[in-house]
């Protein structure tokens, strides 16, 4: 099962994959986890990405589509996977589109968490992310257990760089107008499902699982 993870930055696209991944025994591949690791091993991938990434931008597609295929090439992918934060341009849906098709498979769904831009700014400040294992919490709506601590890994959670207002409403402006086109992109064909993301963690997921099957 392939699926795809729409959304502005800030939806729950990231909570909903995990959710996901865990349900249907299938890898969360997230491009901005992948860049975040390059970022802390200080690879030269990492450092060319971290300029765009502060500064609100998207990767340029062609760094972003290399590491993306170099990833789902592994082999725990090859029964599916979950992409979250990819793809964000239509270029970027193109290539993946032809490189499923070369292997003679397809994507299976992809998946809208709708909501709207004034929820994002207050879900962002209260963000909390884990940068070794890629989960993510609220401090009011998803809190950790313990707080300032990752449930799944211990590591000490950490509000990101680019979740500052000023840079959270760049890039909800870059969203809209590079990666929001991909609904209509994936609405041609036919395999668009839009989730009511406003709903509680919960509730998004049931609505996703009725899409997926259980
Ligand atoms: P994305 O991957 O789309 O950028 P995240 O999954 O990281 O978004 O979620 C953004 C923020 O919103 C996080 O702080 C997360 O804990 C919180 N969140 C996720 N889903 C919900 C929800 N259904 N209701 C309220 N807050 C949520
Ligand atoms: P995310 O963790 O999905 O919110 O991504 C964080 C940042 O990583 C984005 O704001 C972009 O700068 C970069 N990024 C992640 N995925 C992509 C992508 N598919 N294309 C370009 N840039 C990306």
């Amino acid at each position: 099962m392939k699926i795809i993870m729409l959304g502005a930055p800030g939806a729950g696209k990231g909570t909903q994959a995990i959710s996901i991944a865990e349900k249907y025994g299938i890898p969360h591949v997230s491009t901005g986890d992948l860049f975040r690791s390059n970022i802390s091993n200080k690879t030269e991938l990492g450092m060319e990405a971290k300029s765009y990434m502060d500064a609100g931008k998207l990767v340029p597609d062609a760094l972003t589509v290399r590491m993306l295929l170099d990833r789902v090439s592994k082999e725990d992918c090859k029964n599916g996977y979950v992409l979250d934060g990819f793809p964000r341009t239509i270029a970027q849906a193109e290539v993946l589109e032809a490189e499923v098709k070369k292997l003679g498979e397809q994507i299976d769904f992809a998946i809208d968490v709708e909501v709207p831009d004034e929820n994002i700014v207050k879900r962002m400040s209260g963000r909390r992310a884990c940068l070794k294992c890629g989960a993510t919490y609220h401090i009011v709506h998803v809190p950790p257990k313990q707080e300032g601590i990752c449930d799944q890994c211990g590591e000490a959670l950490v509000l990101r760089d680019d979740d500052a207002p000023e840079t959270v409403l760049k890039r909800l402006n870059v969203y809209h107008e590079q990666t929001q086109p991909l609904i209509d992109f994936y609405k041609a064909r036919n395999i668009l499902h839009e989730v009511d993301g406003t709903k509680d963690r919960e509730s998004v997921f049931k609505e996703i699982v009725e899409i997926l099957g259980e």
